[in-house]
């Protein structure tokens, strides 16, 4: 098997707030792999407190050796799962195209699956942009609505959240609080937005404290987890009864394969599955569309992201169309492969 990685560097459209500051751009790699002329191609989108940085992803795929068995190859990046995510994403990929079947049959996805629900996401903004980017979302045909809050006094995000209800009464709403609260804020909070029908709030408090979170449940508003899962990992998460959901990220999780496992996992302990991206480029973008998709049916999912990026690498195959996302049929991921060298 033959070996390729190239990096990449993409604009963000609008600048990403994180742990570590604010980026601009997502810099990562595209591994492809072939074998017998069948080609597949995989992506690295490496996200400090996600996944490793930028260099120990680099210094990973670079060591990777194209005569080793696949297993071991993989098994050699336990500890670095964007680049674990790359090669495992070009091996599916291959594999599938070799097969002549989509991505997400080759994740063993059950019957054909067209489309998979998508949320929206609305970041932090004053009372009236935040209603008014909601009101566009549901016009573009979302029925989900995430919206980032967290980054305001609390009494602030629920006079958002208020006028979000007022200008989309029927929408299902989530909210985003990436741990934002004390457990004493968090209990508050749910209760305030249980009044607004709010379906689903997200990483309430802090990652490590599992047992809050799982305080929090039952209070009318479902619980999911995202950091948490990245923190703690599933099984703990599932072991603390701490949420209602797990927000899976196929690039955090160390491939679409983990996360395709990972949801079944939650998903026979009673807790769905949410696949989201990490804003990540066209090709771990669609593969997140196909774990869905191998996932399927399931709530809305974060993979409407195409739009934060200013370029991407290839044409989008899996565009979002009503509140849905298109699962390419063709075979394999169905991003077109780079141009051979
Ligand atoms: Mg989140």
């Amino acid at each position: 098997m033959s070996v390729r990685v190239d990096p990449y560097a993409l604009a963000l459209a609008t600048p990403l707030a994180t742990a570590h500051g604010t980026i601009a751009e997502r810099r990562g790699f595209l591994v492809t792999v072939e074998r017998d002329g069948v080609r597949g191609v995989g992506e690295a989108a490496p996200l400090p407190d996600w996944t490793e940085d930028y260099d120990a992803c680099r210094d990973a795929l670079r060591s990777l050796d194209g005569d080793a068995a696949p297993a071991s190859t993989l098994a050699a990046l336990e500890g670095t799962p964007a680049a674990r995510h790359a090669v495992a994403l070009a091996t599916l990929d291959a594999d599938a195209r070799e097969r002549g079947v989509p991505l997400y049959r080759a994740l063993d996805g059950e019957g054909a699956v067209e489309s998979v629900p998508v949320n929206a996401t609305v970041g932090d903004a004053p009372l009236e942009a935040t209603a008014e980017r909601v009101r566009e979302a549901v016009e573009a045909g979302f029925d989900c609505v995430k919206v980032k809050v967290g980054a305001r006094a609390l009494d602030a995000d629920v006079a958002r959240l208020r006028a979000v209800r007022d200008a989309a009464p029927d929408v299902t709403l989530r909210v985003d609080a990436n741990e934002a609260w004390t457990r004493a804020e968090g209990a508050r909070a749910l209760d305030a937005l249980g009044t607004l029908d709010v379906a689903l709030v997200e990483q309430p408090l802090e990652a490590a404290d599992l047992e809050g979170h799982a305080a929090l449940r039952g209070r009318g508003v479902d619980v999911a987890l995202d950091e948490s899962v990245a923190a703690c990992g599933l099984e703990a998460v599932l072991d603390a009864s701490a949420a209602d959901a797990v927000v899976l990220k196929p690039m955090a999780c160390g491939g679409p394969d983990r996360a395709v496992d990972a949801g079944r996992q939650a998903r026979d302990a009673g807790v769905d599955p949410i696949v989201t991206t990490t804003y990540d480029a066209v090709h771990a973008r669609t593969a997140a569309v196909h774990a869905a998709a191998a996932l399927a049916p399931l709530p809305a999912c974060g993979l409407a992201t195409a739009d934060a990026l200013e370029a991407d690498l290839a044409p989008d195959p899996a565009p979002v169309e009503s509140g849905r996302v298109r699962v390419p049929q063709g075979k394999g991921n169905g991003v077109p492969a780079p141009p051979r060298e």
